[in-house]
């Protein structure tokens, strides 16, 4: 599928028909992800697909979401990109379909009982991945050259003493 990505999706729907969703999602349609950004402007890529899984009555729903979001350093306060890559797994069971077989602790079981809004599924996503504290890597972000600096030139304050040689001057 190439562009025109669905509003909203019924996961058991696509896994029924093992769909393949690629694409780019605006940004500007993801109001909490973007109020942590600069600017609106960008997307975030999708590539996640839909099966059944082994467990016949649960669908899941894995893939990757790429963002790459423009952010302010927290170090410098300087603007930054901030590349953030997930890779969610969603389990879906029909609504109602009460569950007796016990599942994977570590994926979260959901019931798909109406349609799911594509971009807020993927928004949640980006915003758990997302640092409380953005910052630049230690060695690219301009602050550190301040501080480096300051460092360097801090004198030892032995240093004058030593050079001194006793009984001279
Ligand atoms: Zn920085």
């Amino acid at each position: 599928m190439s562009g025109g990505l669905p509003a909203t999706i019924d996961p058991i729907q696509l896994a029924e028909r093992a769909a393949h969703l690629t694409g780019t999602l605006p940004l500007a349609g993801m109001a909490r992800l973007k109020e942590a950004c600069i600017g609106g402007e960008g997307g975030v890529e999708i590539d996640l697909r839909f099966d059944r899984s082994t467990d016949a009555q649960v669908y899941e729903a894995h893939g990757v979401i790429q963002a790459a979001l423009r952010v302010t350093c927290q170090r410098c306060l300087e603007p930054m990109m901030l590349t953030l890559t997930v890779r969610p797994q969603w389990l879906y069971v029909r609504a109602g379909e009460g569950r007796e077989t016990p599942i994977d602790e570590a994926a979260e079981l959901m019931e798909a009982d109406r349609p799911v809004a594509l971009s807020e599924l993927v928004e949640d996503e980006l915003l758990l991945a997302m640092p409380m504290i953005p910052m630049h890597r230690l060695e690219e972000c301009p602050a550190r050259r301040y501080s480096a600096t300051g460092n360097k030139e801090r004198r030892n304050p032995f240093a004058d003493l030593k050079g001194r040689k006793p009984g001279t001057g």
